[in-house]
């Protein structure tokens, strides 16, 4: 909850868009107004507060006292129900061995290059996935995956005719995109994020990805990012615009879509995930409708022949993105439907709402779960 709204008579929490318009999760309110019916008997208007300004003045107060037992006991309860525990986190050799499909390994894992224009290059190794521009400017990468990786992805970079790492754009803090700051920080390398990126790896922070969970331990301050941005900045770099959009909380607080204009290619980072149902880091303020608008904004910002680089799996193309959106809005609208009729999470995942791409996308537990959290709010960890 990061604003409050004054609706008429009461104050109700709420989340925003950038353009100050209410995000549509506002369920998990409904508990709170479904005791109030129960305890005052006022009806839905309660939902409304607007409407609440038009009881008279005897009826008022003890609306309001109502609202206020309502909340009260709602916020115990939600504090009480957040879904299965965290489960205990796990080393980072333990964690990335958990990794589909044969876990991440890092002292045998290669780098692996794809050309995918004139100075524009996809790396594979462990992690998200890297876009490497090379050019006459220098180089610069978008993520760089762990500090173990370092030398091989420099050798890659030579081999295609660079020389070291003059910028990194991390797309956002999580390790398997950003920990390959901690050795280019201190080798003299740029570090790009959006700024809420930056605070992030100033702090520890527990990752529950549901059936497992890592702690992101602070990065020392060589492996912060020396360059923030807001919602938008904008390189001029090997012959191209390259564009930093940031577009509200998504997969993170801190994403960044990084467009290289002249390329017409766009590197999404994990707000798009071509590897499986995507990650909302819900406990680390994460939002599915700030991820839909996410990607909604980007799709906006590119045309049918972009190349379209997700944080995990195979390079994709504007439709790939677009089927990707269609996908999360029938997902979450089944999911509202359910929760505005007061599913639980056991419910939900009972309702096999996303039992049409489970075969492709893979088991849909943690996604749900993280997905349940965010839209209700129930995220207390
Ligand atoms: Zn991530």
């Amino acid at each position: 909850m990061n604003r409050t709204l004054l609706h008429g008579c009461f104050w109700i929490p709420a989340r925003h868009n950038n353009d100050g318009s209410v995000l549509d999760d506002l369920a998990s309110w409904y508990p709170v107004i479904d005791l109030c019916i129960q305890i005052c008997g006022y009806g839905p208007h309660s939902y409304y507060p607007e409407i609440c300004s038009t009881l008279d003045n005897e009826s008022r107060p003890m609306h309001h006292i109502c609202l206020f037992l309502s909340f009260s006991f709602l916020t115990a309860t939600l504090s009480a129900h957040d879904g299965p525990p965290v489960p205990e986190p796990k080393n980072l050799e333990d964690f990335m061995g958990a990794f589909r499909p044969r876990g991440w390994k890092l002292e045998q894992t290669q780098i692996v290059s794809r050309k995918i224009g004139d100075k524009l290059y996809v790396f594979n190794g462990a992690g998200g996935n890297m876009a490497v521009s090379i050019g006459d400017d220098g180089v610069l990468v978008v993520d760089d995956q762990f500090p173990v990786l370092m030398p091989k992805i420099k050798a890659e970079i030579a081999r295609l005719g660079g020389n070291g790492i003059d910028f990194a754009i991390n797309t956002h803090w999580h390790f398997d995109h950003a920990e390959g700051n901690l050795a280019l920080g201190p080798a003299g390398t740029w570090l790009v994020a959006q700024a809420n990126s930056r605070e992030m790896m100033k702090q520890d922070h527990i990752i529950n990805l549901v059936t497992s969970s890592y702690e992101q331990k602070a990065y020392p301050e060589s492996a912060w990012p020396d360059i923030t941005f807001e919602n938008a900045m904008h390189f001029h770099f090997n012959g191209e615009q390259v564009d930093l959009m940031h577009f509200g909380a998504a997969h993170t607080t801190g994403d960044t879509a990084v467009i290289f204009r002249g390329h017409n290619a766009v590197h999404l980072g994990d707000v798009y995930n071509n590897a499986g149902y995507p990650f909302i880091d819900a406990g680390n303020g994460g939002h599915f409708g700030g991820l839909i608008k996410f990607c909604t904004k980007t799709l906006k910002q590119i045309d049918a022949k972009t190349i379209v680089i997700p944080g995990h799996g195979a390079v994709s193309d504007y439709q790939g993105l677009a089927d990707y959106i269609e996908m999360l809005q029938t997902i979450r609208k089944r999911m509202m439907v359910l929760i505005r009729d007061g599913a639980t999470l056991a419910e939900v995942y009972d309702a096999k709402v996303t039992e049409e791409w489970d075969e492709k996308k893979g088991n849909p537990k943690g996604f749900i779960n993280r997905a349940y959290m965010s839209l209700t709010h129930r995220v207390v960890e």
